[in-house]
């Protein structure tokens, strides 16, 4: 017997349809005679639907209102799934977030799980009950409805399954996996059999977009072993626990296990990036702190940077990159600290991609980078910036250029599928 908690996102859910095939896995799992939790996310635009219904009642509405509003589209989903349960003879019921409690700190509309209280869950599901839980909610320590921010139903299911001590936590979607790269751009994509928590949190946050990366910081955190699969397959599938998707899971367990694993693990693309430049800004101590600053007290977050060879008259250019959705706003600061940084002007470029190579792999291995190089130089696609960390290599490229240069490195790495 082991104990398994089940999450199935808003595609999964979304009409009576999907939730009778959700019903149907789900009690194929107790069948087996598993214990198993269930969270649920609400059917696929219901949130959305929800956050303009807020909009419009009120421009600025109170976020506290806004959860009591939002957090719905769960309540529904799991009493609906408890009731198809039913109706196929399993014994079910469902949990809503203040019933357990999921308990929340009260930054209403992006709240952190602070605890799980799980007795009267585990015992209700050592009784045979399966447990339906709506992900999303939580209770704030003044016992207010939260919501834990937008794809937070899969950090539910990630902290309902350290607080039961779950053997996995089975992630359902509409994808079977986490794959080498974007299937839609490269045919040839294979998808991997496991990655470590490390590799899909840098995938995860460089556009592969699975899983919330929250719910992954925090699998980490507490070893919450995730197997990502698809809850788009018939009656005759194989179950979850032959491990048909893709497995999460800490170094220790990939390592040895997998002999043909590659170098790099997966090639991500990321094209909510900006490239800004500052012009003849002062190359002495001190400018590029004054660059800087203004953007992290903004909360704008920089990733990569470049500092170039100072040009005669002591100036140099600096180029950075901001979230796509931050340019307006980091270009209007700069502008203004124009006189206390000292540039010439601010160029900005939003017609970028970053394309990042992830793998645990080069760790311990030479060359990764200057694979990437090549291969780029060889098609003539120009790099306008590096970054690097130690499970990653991330380059700054031209927009138009992005399909081609995945379709490159995907090749250059040995990651074709046969
Ligand atoms: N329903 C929520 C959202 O769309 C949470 C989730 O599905 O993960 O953001
Ligand atoms: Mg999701």
């Amino acid at each position: 017997m082991a104990r398994i908690v089940m999450k199935f996102g808003g595609t999964s859910m979304a009409g009576t349809e999907r939730i009778r095939r959700v019903a149907q896995i789900v009690k194929a799992q107790t069948d087996r005679g598993d214990e198993v939790a269930v969270v649920v996310s609400a059917m696929a635009g219901d949130t959305d639907r929800l956050v303009n219904f807020c909009r419009e009642a009120n421009a600025l509405y109170d976020p506290a209102e806004y959860d009591v509003v939002v957090a719905a589209g769960e309540q529904i989903t799991s009493g609906l799934l408890a009731m198809t349960l039913q109706a196929l003879g399993a014994q079910a019921r469902s949990w809503m977030g203040w019933q357990m409690p999921v308990q929340t700190g009260s930054a209403h509309s992006k709240a952190k799980i602070d605890d799980i209280t799980t007795d009267q869950l585990l015992e209700s599901m050592g009784a045979g009950q399966i447990a339906v839980i709506p992900g999303f909610q939580g209770l704030s320590d003044k016992n207010r409805i939260t919501t834990l921010g937008r794809g937070g139903s899969d950090t539910s299911a990630v902290a309902v399954a350290a607080a039961v001590k779950a053997d996995r936590c089975d992630i359902y979607t509409d994808v079977d996996g986490v794959y080498t790269t974007d299937p839609r751009i490269v045919a040839r994509a294979r998808k991997l059999k496991a990655v470590t928590f490390e590799e899909m949190l840098e995938l995860a946050s460089v556009g592969a977009k699975v899983l919330q990366t929250r719910s992954v910081g925090l699998a980490m955190k507490e070893n919450v072993r995730i197997q990502v699969l698809s809850s788009f397959t018939d009656e005759d599938a194989p179950a979850a626990d032959t491990i048909p998707g893709t497995m999460i899971v800490g170094d220790e367990e990939i390592e040895g296990s997998d002999v043909e694993r590659q170098l790099i693990t997966g090639i991500a693309h990321d094209k909510n990036e900006a490239k800004v430049t500052l012009t003849r800004v002062p190359d002495q101590p001190g400018a590029v702190a004054h660059i800087f600053e203004p953007l992290s007290d903004a909360s704008i977050n920089v990733d990569m940077i470049i500092q170039n060879v100072g040009r005669d008259k002591g100036e140099t250019d600096v180029t950075f990159t901001v979230p796509a959705a931050d340019l307006a706003r980091a270009t209007d600061i700069l502008e203004n600290m124009r006189e206390k940084i000292g540039f010439n002007r601010v160029i900005s470029d939003t017609r970028v991609t970053k394309i990042s190579v992830v793998g645990v792999g080069m760790k311990s291995h030479a060359g990764v980078a200057s694979t990437m190089f090549s291969a780029l130089a060889d098609r003539k696609i120009n790099i306008q910036a590096i970054t690097t960390s130690e499970i990653k290599v991330s380059v700054l490229i031209d927009e138009d250029e992005t399909e081609l240069a995945v379709r490159v490195l995907h090749t250059a790495y040995g990651l074709d599928a046969e």
